[in-house]
């Protein structure tokens, strides 16, 4: 049951890491604070299927 996402860059919109998630005890959106490499700084990373 675990579903596949990607995490996006809030600013620039990259698609830095993919991950997976599990459905039934993850249900919110996920928001993480990650380092971009094309930002060259930590932004908010955003789930994107
Ligand atoms: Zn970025």
């Amino acid at each position: 049951m675990r579903e596949k996402i990607q995490l996006q860059c809030g600013e620039c919109k990259h698609r830095n890491y993919s991950s997976t998630k599990n459905k039934k005890t993850v249900t919110e959106r996920l928001e993480l604070r990650k380092f971009c490499r094309s930002c060259r700084k930590y932004t908010t990373h955003k789930e994107v299927r």
